[in-house]
C-alpha cells in the first residue's frame, strides 16, 4: 500500500478476499487500513464469516450491511488515499465508490496478486495434491486411448476420476481433442471418436480445497507418422529446455524464450501462437504471466506452468505442460504424469 501511495484499499475481488481473510461467500468487500480490516458482507453471511475468519486466524472485524459501498466509505472516512482494485471493479461500481467517497481514488494493481504468486506450504500441499490425483487418474484412463473413444467420454472419464480421488471437480474445462481437433489449443471435448493417428491432447487439472493443478500430455492413437513424431519429439524437448531454465532470480520472459527458440530454429516458431505459461493457485491463470519480454523476476515459492505447443491447422496438434514450484536452485515438477515418447 505504501508503494501505491495509498493509505486505505478497498479489496473487490472476491479470490483476493478469500486469500486475504479465509471468507468464500459470493458478497462482500474487504476493507484495509494501516491498523485495521473489516470484512463487509450481506445478512446470508452472518454466521459463515465469523467462522470462517476465525478458522483462517485472521485479525478482521466484520460488519454485516446490505449495502457495501456506503458503509465501506464511512469507514474509510480517515483515509486519504483509497485504492480500488481496478483490474477487478465494475465500471457501476467505481462510480459508486466515487460518489460515496469524496477523495480521489487510486486505481492499484495486482498489489494482492503479486502476494498470491508465492506460496505458502500449506498451499503447495493442496496444489501438490490436485496435482497427485490428476496424475492417478490419468494412468487409469489409459485404456480409453483407443480407437472408437470420443473426446467427450474421455473427459467425463478424468472428471468423475477426479471426484471419486476427493477433488472437488476439474480446474478448468477438461479438454480432450483429438486429430484435427489437437490443433485448437483451447478445444472443447466433442463427439468425434479417435481415430487411426491421431495425436490427441489431454489438458486436465484438478481442485483440491480451492487450489488448482494444471497439466497436459499428448498422446498417440496407432502408430504417429512422421510429421506427429517431428512436432511431438521437438514440443517435448522444447518443454524439458523450458522447465530447466527455471530457477528463482530468472526474469520469467527467458522461460518463454528457451521453450520459444528450439522450436522457432526447428522452423514451427509461427505454429506456437501462445504464451509458454501461467501462475496458478486459487485461480487457473495468476501471475506470474510467462510470455516473452515479461521482466519480472522468478521468486522462490511461485507456481507456473511451462506449456510450449505446436498446433498445424486441419492436420493436429502437440502441447506438454507442467506445472512447477520455482526453487533457489531450480524448480520442482507438481506433475508428474510420464512424458510420452513417440520417437
Ligand atoms: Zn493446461
Ligand atoms: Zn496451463
Amino acid at each position: 500500500m505504501d508503494d501505491a501511495d495509498v493509505d486505505g484499499l478497498v479489496i473487490t475481488n472476491l479470490v483476493n478476499v478469500r486469500w486475504c481473510a479465509g471468507f468464500t461467500g459470493s458478497h462482500g468487500v474487504l476493507l484495509i487500513r494501516p491498523d485495521s480490516a473489516t470484512l463487509i458482507t450481506d445478512s446470508r453471511y452472518a454466521t459463515q464469516a465469523p467462522e470462517q475468519i476465525s478458522e483462517a486466524g485472521a485479525d478482521i472485524d466484520i460488519l454485516i450491511s446490505a449495502d457495501l459501498v456506503s458503509e465501506g466509505s464511512g469507514l474509510m472516512a480517515d483515509s486519504t488515499a483509497i485504492g480500488l482494485e481496478a483490474d477487478d471493479i465494475t465500471w457501476a461500481d467505481q462510480h459508486r465508490w466515487a460518489s460515496a467517497v469524496d477523495r480521489d481514488l487510486v486505481p492499484t494493481h495486482a498489489l494482492i496478486t503479486e502476494l498470491r504468486s508465492v506460496k505458502d506450504d500449506a498451499e503447495l500441499a493442496r496444489m501438490q495434491r490436485a496435482a497427485e490425483i490428476v496424475d492417478s487418474v490419468l494412468a487409469e484412463v489409459d485404456s480409453m486411448l483407443v480407437v472408437g473413444t470420443t473426446e467427450r467420454d474421455l473427459a467425463n472419464a478424468l472428471d468423475d476420476g477426479m471426484r471419486a480421488r476427493g477433488a472437488s471437480g476439474p480446474a478448468y474445462e477438461t479438454i480432450v481433442a483429438g486429430g484435427p481437433n489437437a490443433a485448437l489449443p483451447h478445444a472443447r471435448p466433442s463427439t468425434r471418436p479417435f481415430e487411426e493417428g491421431d495425436l490427441v491432447v489431454i489438458d486436465a487439472g484438478s481442485v483440491v480445497d480451492a487450489y488448482r493443478s494444471d497439466m497436459t500430455r499428448t498422446f498417440m492413437i496407432g502408430a504417429p507418422d512422421e510429421t506427429a513424431r517431428t512436432i511431438h519429439d521437438l514440443v517435448t524437448r522444447a518443454q524439458a529446455a523450458g522447465v530447466a531454465s527455471v530457477r528463482a532470480g530468472v526474469a520469467v520472459g527467458d522461460i518463454d524464450r528457451a521453450c520459444r527458440d528450439l522450436i522457432t530454429d526447428e522452423g514451427y516458431g509461427a505454429e506456437f501462437g501462445h504464451g509458454t505459461g501461467h501462475g496458478v493457485g486459487l485461480d487457473i491463470h495468476e501471475l506470474p504471466s510467462v510470455r516473452g519480454g515479461n521482466s519480472a523476476i522468478l521468486q522462490p515459492g511461485q507456481v507456473i506452468t511451462v506449456e510450449p505447443g505446436i498446433y498445424l491447422p486441419g492436420v493436429g496438434g502437440v502441447r506438454v505442460e507442467d506445472m512447477v514450484v520455482v526453487t533457489d536452485d531450480g524448480c520442482r515438477a507438481l506433475t508428474r504424469s510420464p512424458k510420452i515418447s513417440l520417437k
